[in-house]
């Protein structure tokens, strides 16, 4: 078992739920999970070992880390501290291994925030007695610690909602499986893994392009844009972001250089690739303004606000019978490139079109614009483009010549689209 872009998985929940027997059942199943050996200021028990259980420190010396940034996250339990390290954490996932923590509640609430990409899982005991049962027989706590933890047991399922799965530790064998089954089906995930190979081999000449974008710098935009009318308002569109993020995947996968740039999408970033997060269409003519020159390719496929607000408040609008709202277009990023980027480079720009001449829209969008190629979408087909999974469209190129996409999934698309494109390029460079 083996994935390409690795795993923060978290596994929480009461002391004596599981938590260590099915993180280490893990590290021991998928050759490319790593358990992360925390560090804390309680002092060694038992078998334990320095290094392999945990690293023991001084209280003073984890202070210190904690104003180094040393850890991704921390939390005093029990009395004591304990935390992960930031550093050994992001090396490992880096390195396309998944890391399996075995933390508390408070800690995996913190790598939610700090990685929300990572999966939270919540062992549960059976029941209290089971609980209790479990702790007096690991017969590594007197009774009175027993029934501190039994009591901190109660506060900590409080934060079940916060987890993405919960595995009910009755049976240990079901467990296993349960907790097998998680960190494989997230490593199976297409935007956590490179699109196989094996499909290409099928259908050499859909993906024929592909590999001229290797060691290539691509922009690609993505999500819509935020125009606030308030701090709590603003004008934005339906997009989700979907295609972007499938786009910068694509072309990461094929080796590319990638700097996704994105409005507030619905989807968390790709792994993978440098990402810009912005607000406004403003922002992101900033960005693009200081990257478009070093870049071989931008793919603008957010879908940015048209319109701004003429005015903005800070705080909140009251509540008004009537209320006349005035606009302005927001700056035409690709004319505004055009005009004042010396050495500006190819585009791949995407359009959703409505009406009988579709198509025709399209190609005056794609030569106003001064892209050499554009992604139509129709507005007026349900299932595609703007809140959905899928898409269909066409690809057309400004020599004339177009690809129709049939209906498939994002990623698949972007993998076509990718590839037609690399197809023209060389075309256009003379096969470099
Ligand atoms: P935690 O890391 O959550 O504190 P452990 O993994 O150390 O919990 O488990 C506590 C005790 O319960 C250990 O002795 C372990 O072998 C045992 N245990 C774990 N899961 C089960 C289970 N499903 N059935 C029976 N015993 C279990
Ligand atoms: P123990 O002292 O019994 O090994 O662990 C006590 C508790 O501390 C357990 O709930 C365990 O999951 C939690 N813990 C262990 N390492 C870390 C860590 O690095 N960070 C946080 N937040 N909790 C941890």
């Amino acid at each position: 078992m083996n994935s390409s872009y690795g795993i923060l998985v978290v596994l929480a929940g009461p002391s004596g739920a599981g938590k260590t027997t099915l993180a280490h059942h893990l590290v021991d199943t998928f050759q490319s999970a790593m358990f992360s050996v925390s560090t804390t200021t309680r002092s060694l028990r038992g078998s334990e070992e320095d290094g392999a259980d945990y690293f023991f420190v001084s209280r003073e010396e984890f202070e210190k880390r904690i104003e180094n940034g040393f850890f991704l996250e921390w939390a005093e339990v029990h009395g004591h501290f304990y935390g992960t390290s930031a550093e050994w954490v992001s090396g490992q996932l880096d390195d396309g291994r998944s890391v399996i923590l075995d933390i508390d509640v408070q800690g995996a609430l913190q790598v939610k925030a700090a990685f929300p990409e990572s999966i939270l899982i919540f062992i549960l005991p059976a029941s209290p007695e089971v609980l209790g049962d479990r702790l007096l027989n690991r017969n590594t706590d007197d009774s009175e610690i027993i029934i501190e933890r039994m009591k901190a047991a109660a506060w900590e399922t409080g934060w079940i909602g916060a987890f993405d799965y919960f595995i009910r530790n009755d049976r240990l064998e079901d467990s296993v499986k349960q907790v097998e089954t998680i960190l494989q089906g997230e490593e199976n995930k297409l935007m956590n893994m490179p699109f196989p190979d094996e499909a290409r081999v099928f259908e050499p000449d859909s993906f024929l392009g592909r590999d001229y974008w290797k060691n290539k710098r691509i922009i690609v935009t993505s999500g819509p844009t935020r125009e606030p009318l308030d701090d709590v308002r603003f004008i934005s569109n339906r997009s989700s972001g979907l295609m972007g993020s499938s786009m910068a995947e694509a072309f990461r996968d094929a080796g590319s250089d990638v700097l996704f740039v994105t409005g507030p999408a619905c989807y968390i970033n790709p792994p993978g690739v440098n990402t810009v997060n912005i607000t406004t269409a403003s922002d992101m003519l900033d960005i693009l303004s200081s990257e478009v020159g070093e870049a071989d390719l931008l793919v603008m496929a957010a879908a940015v606000s048209d319109f701004k607000p003429t005015s903005y408040m800070h705080g909140k609008m009251e509540r008004a019978g009537e209320y006349e709202l005035q606009m302005k277009a927001t700056p035409d990023i690709l004319s505004t490139l055009n005009k004042t980027v010396e050495c500006m480079c190819p585009v791949l720009a995407f359009a959703l079109e409505f009406g009988e001449d579709f198509e025709e829209k399209a190609l005056k969008k794609m030569r106003r614009k001064g892209a050499c190629a554009v992604f139509l979408n129709r507005g007026d087909i349900s299932g595609i483009s703007m809140e959905a999974t899928g898409n269909e469209g066409m690809i057309i190129f400004e020599d004339g010549s177009s690809l129709m996409i049939h209906r498939c999934s994002k990623r698949y698309a972007a993998e076509l689209v990718i590839a037609a494109m690399g197809r023209y390029m060389m075309k256009r460079t003379g096969g470099e």
